[in-house]
């Protein structure tokens, strides 16, 4: 079972990455920008956003201090959201991310605009 992750296509940043429990309420606290507590008693410093093909997100965050490896699945952006989104941009603001707030503006990612820090997008760009 403790097959070794090489060097591939995965890296090593999949390896030993666990799920954090109760997503619902790390992804909340997450949105808001709130200091967040590792299942190990330790702060959760985001490392990296993946954005998947799906269009959902994954976040990457380590324990500051046991140095666990979490990970945090975002799900890609709802009917409302992506409406909103359309509007704001309609309206002549860049979009931004109606999870993150205006402070974090939507990037484009091939023909959709996504969050940066969420990895989820949020519907067609432009
Ligand atoms: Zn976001």
């Amino acid at each position: 079972m403790a097959r070794k992750s090489g060097e591939g296509e995965n890296g090593d940043q999949r390896a030993g990455v666990m799920p954090l429990p109760d997503p619902e309420e790390y992804r909340e606290a997450y949105y808001a920008g709130r200091v967040m507590t590792s299942p190990m008693g330790g702060r959760l410093d985001p490392l990296t956003v993946r954005m998947e093909d799906d269009g959902s997100g994954t976040v990457i965050f380590e324990c500051s201090s046991s140095s666990l490896r979490y990970e945090l699945s975002i799900p890609t952006g709802t009917r409302t959201e992506r409406r909103k989104v359309k509007e704001v941009r309609e309206s002549g603001i860049d979009p931004y991310c109606p999870r993150h707030g205006e402070d974090t503006r939507l990037v484009r990612v091939d023909r959709d605009v996504a969050c940066p820090q969420c990895g989820a997008r949020f519907g067609r760009a432009g």
